[in-house]
């Protein structure tokens, strides 16, 4: 009997230690999980193609879905518009003089701190699928499967952890198999980051076979400044080579053409013999099923326009209609190539959890000042969609007016993930703004520099500038040395160039001290 309290008083004892244990220590806290992220950037679609920004022009109802659930940032611009080098300040959050990398001759050093090598290093799984373009292998991936360079519309290569392989298919198609793929082996166990890269809509705009009749049966009206005569900056936009009556017969308009047939094209001077090899290169990769398909599309419109021997306006007005429908043929997969994605998203459940960014690395011409590519401070190139949706923290069907640059996604990224912000990044976190806050210090301005003359392509000049919400004031060096002053609520088509007007003498004065205080606090002294 005795043995039995002693016993009972020894179990007593022991469930009050435990208890007692317990009561004493901090009651965990529940940390909501990590967000997954899915950084969504294609190459070269602009805002005047999404109809979530009121495109003119077509639908994007699967992008648009992204904007419905999440925010839309209407003054989103990028520092440097071309490819590689967006790409570069995207990963990095420095601007291109500080990450090393200005134009798409310049290889990116890969052993820079980047978001995913921070990611990976925090316990995320880690992945870039599509076009990266950086020359060097990626850094900071547990898994990588890149188009080499530029990659191929049809049946292209990629290059999977180092080895290569070519696929039959659609680029678009194929990307986002591979996407979902990954996705799947990543599983649901630790927070993933996934970059999504599309090639399309890059040049030379070659759409699927499913698409290859869009908007056969419609006239897409040409942009008001299409027929632009540049007469204000005649130093700057009226010398370049990106006028869309100057696109190749062959490789941007497909039409097959022997040696010496070249005289229906419009031409550059550079390039003439080459686009008729590419696009020769480009038709023969196509399987026979494929060539079939596109024979059936292009050929007799093809036909029709070599026996109409057009000139003038009328040529121009062709060249457009081929140009923006197979751009807009190639934006039509990426929308249903995101509307997979984010179906798997909601299928699996991650769709709460998961952080979508859908942006591109710069804007582009879709016909405006006579225009196809980039590269200018000008508006249509200069701006970049940027979509963000989080169902946990941004309010959906939102708007953002603040001015923010792609040198933002690195520290927005990071600022989820719950990893420190290196205090060499230049860009700043958007994630007050995503939440619906005004932060009071935020940023009236944006700086922007080009840096690819006279090596590159289509001889746009150097140039500067600033970009506040009413005003840009661009710098053009080297080759010129010129100023462009533009007022965007008056001009918004920038047409006028009002530098050294006296009704502007003193916002002038304000923007080129701004601009010189933008260049010492970004330490660009190029
Ligand atoms: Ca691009």
């Amino acid at each position: 009997m005795h043995a039995l309290i002693v016993f009972i008083f020894l179990c007593f004892l022991a469930i009050s230690c435990t208890r007692t244990n317990w009561s004493n220590q901090a009651v965990p806290k529940i940390e909501p999980p990590r967000p997954n992220i899915i950084f969504i950037m294609t190459d070269d679609h602009t805002k005047q193609a999404m109809s979530c920004y009121n495109s003119l022009i077509n639908e994007t109802p699967n992008l648009d879905r992204i904007a419905k659930g999440g925010v839309k940032f209407l003054n989103s611009f990028c520092t440097n518009s071309i490819c590689a080098p967006s790409r570069a300040v995207a990963l990095t959050g420095k601007f291109s003089h500080i990450n090393g990398l200005r134009d798409n001759r310049d290889t990116f050093d890969g052993s820079q701190i980047t978001f995913p090598k921070l990611l990976k290093d925090a316990g995320y799984r880690t992945a870039v699928i599509g076009k990266w373009h950086l020359k060097s292998e990626p850094t900071g991936f547990d898994t990588w499967r890149i188009l080499p360079g530029q990659g191929a519309y049809y049946n292209p290569s990629f290059i999977e952890n180092g080895d290569t392989t070519k696929y039959e298919g659609y680029v678009t198609n194929l990307i986002t198999d591979f996407a979902l793929e990954t996705l799947d082996e990543f599983g649901q166990d630790d927070p993933f980051c996934m970059l999504y890269f599309h090639k399309a809509p890059h040049r030379n705009w070659m759409p699927d076979t499913s698409h290859l009749a869009l908007y056969d049966s419609v006239d897409i009206p040409l942009p008001e400044t299409f027929f632009d005569d540049y007469k204000t900056r005649t130093q700057t936009a009226g010398e370049q080579d990106m006028e869309v009556m100057n696109l190749y017969n062959t490789f941007d308009m497909k039409i097959h053409q022997a040696e010496g047939e070249e005289h229906y094209s419009g031409g550059n001077k550079v390039f003439k013999t080459r686009a008729r090899q590419l696009w020769q290169s480009s038709y023969n990769s196509l399987t026979a099923e494929q060539q079939a398909a596109w024979d059936a599309a292009y050929e007799p419109k093809n036909q029709a326009f070599l026996e109409a021997k057009l000139s003038g306006q009328d040529l121009a007005k062709w060249k457009y209609q081929r140009y923006i429908k197979d751009y807009l043929r190639c934006v039509a997969s990426v929308d249903e190539n995101v509307g997979r994605l984010l179906d798997y998203l909601e299928e699996k459940g991650l769709a709460e959890n998961t952080i979508v960014i859908y942006t591109s690395d710069q804007g582009f011409y879709l016909g405006e000042h006579g225009w196809y590519d980039k590269r200018f401070m000008y508006e249509e190139s200069l701006g970049i969609p940027l979509l963000v949706r989080y169902p946990q923290e941004i309010k959906p069907g939102s708007t953002a007016d603040e001015m923010v640059m792609n040198l933002d996604f690195c520290p927005t990224i990071l600022d989820y993930a719950g990893v420190d912000i290196p205090e060499a990044v230049q860009g700043k976190s958007l994630r007050p703004i995503l939440k619906g806050e005004t932060p009071g210090q935020w940023r009236e301005e944006i700086y922007y520099h080009y840096y690819e003359y006279p090596h590159g392509w289509h001889d746009v000049k150097k140039h500067y500038g600033i970009r506040t919400k009413t005003h840009k004031l661009i710098q053009f060096y080297g080759e010129i040395e010129t100023r462009e002053l533009f007022d965007l609520v008056r001009d918004p088509h920038e047409l006028n160039n009002v530098y050294n007007h006296p009704d502007y003498s003193q916002i002038q004065n304000d923007l080129e001290n701004n601009l010189l205080a933008l260049r010492a606090k970004y330490q660009d002294n190029n």
